[in-house]
C-alpha cells in the first residue's frame, strides 16, 4: 500500500517545552492508525500539526507525496482535504443538524444547497440519524452530537480523517455507537488517524498502533505486537498502568 500521508522528522515545541521530538510516522491509504500514550504525551499536538493548525518547528508533513507544510502552501485547500473531529462537541448550536453538515460542502467546496442537503440526508440515513436531520444540536445526546460531528467531517469527502479522543466526553453507553460509526467508515475505506483511550477499540480497528511517550515514538506496530509483545520499558509501564486501572 502506498502512503497517503506521512509525518517526517517532526519537531514541535511550545517555548522551551519540546512536545514532539523527531516524530516520523507513515499512514498507508485506507489504513487506521491509532495513537496511544499518556495524557500530555503529545497526541493532540501531533494531530493539530497534521492538519496545519500548529506551525512545525522542523520536519515535513506529506499528503499524497506533496509537502503540505512547505512555505506558501494554501492552508485552506489543504485543510479541505483533511477532516478533523475533536473531543469537545463542536457543532454550531444555532444551526440544525443538516445545516451543520452542509456548511462546509456549500461554502468551501462549492456545492449547491440542494446537492449538499441531499448528501447530508443520505449520510444521516446511512448512519441511523435521519430523524435528527432538522433538530438543533442541544436536543441530541452527546453520542448523537459526536456522530453528527463525524458525519460533518466526512461530508466534505476528505482524503484523511483525524479523530482526537472523540469518545472521551461520553458516557459508556454512548461510546459504543460512536465507535460503531468509526468502524463503518473504516470498512468503507476511509484513511484515519485516531487518538483514543479505548484500548479494546484500538485493538479491533487499528492496522497500526503508535505509542507516544513524552513526544517521541517509542514503538509502533500491529495491535498484537503492541499489546502482547511490548519491547520498551515505557510501553510496558503504560500498559501496566492501564491494566491496574481496569482499562485493559
Ligand atoms: P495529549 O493530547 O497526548 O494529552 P497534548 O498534545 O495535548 O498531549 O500536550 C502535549 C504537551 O504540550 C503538554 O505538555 C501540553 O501542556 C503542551 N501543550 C499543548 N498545547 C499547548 C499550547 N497551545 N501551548 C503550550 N503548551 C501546549
Ligand atoms: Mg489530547
Amino acid at each position: 500500500m502506498s502512503n497517503l500521508f506521512e509525518v517526517k522528522e517532526l519537531r514541535k515545541s511550545f517555548g522551551a517545552n519540546l512536545v514532539l521530538d523527531n516524530v516520523s510516522i507513515e499512514f498507508p491509504a485506507q489504513s487506521a492508525t491509532v495513537i496511544i500514550g499518556a495524557s500530555g504525551s503529545g497526541k493532540s499536538t501531533l494531530m493539530r500539526c497534521m492538519n496545519l493548525l500548529e506551525e512545525l518547528n522542523d520536519g515535513q508533513i506529506l499528503l499524497d507525496s506533496q509537502d503540505i507544510s512547505a512555505y506558501g502552501i494554501d492552508l485552506d485547500s489543504v485543510r479541505g482535504k483533511i477532516g478533523s473531529v475533536f473531543q469537545a462537541f463542536n457543532l454550531f448550536p444555532h444551526l440544525s443538524v443538516v445545516q451543520n453538515i452542509t456548511l462546509a460542502p456549500r461554502l468551501v467546496h462549492g456545492k449547491s444547497k440542494d446537492e449538499a442537503d441531499l448528501l447530508a440526508r443520505t449520510l444521516l440515513t446511512r448512519f441511523g440519524l435521519a430523524e435528527k436531520a432538522d433538530e438543533y444540536p442541544n436536543l441530541l445526546s452527546g453520542g448523537q452530537q459526536q456522530r453528527v460531528a463525524i458525519i460533518r467531517a466526512v461530508a466534505t469527502n476528505p482524503m484523511l480523517l483525524l479523530l482526537d479522543e472523540v469518545t472521551s466526553a461520553l458516557d459508556p453507553v454512548l461510546i459504543a455507537e460512536v465507535l460503531t460509526l468509526i468502524s463503518e467508515l473504516k470498512n468503507e475505506g476511509m484513511t484515519m488517524v485516531i487518538a483514543t483511550h479505548e484500548m479494546g477499540f484500538a485493538k479491533k480497528i487499528a492496522d497500526n498502533i503508535v505509542f507516544l511517550h513524552k513526544g517521541r515514538v517509542h514503538e509502533s506496530g500491529t495491535p498484537e505486537k503492541i499489546f502482547n509483545a511490548p519491547q520498551t520499558q515505557e510501553l510496558k509501564e503504560f500498559l501496566g498502568a492501564l491494566h491496574q486501572a481496569g482499562r485493559l
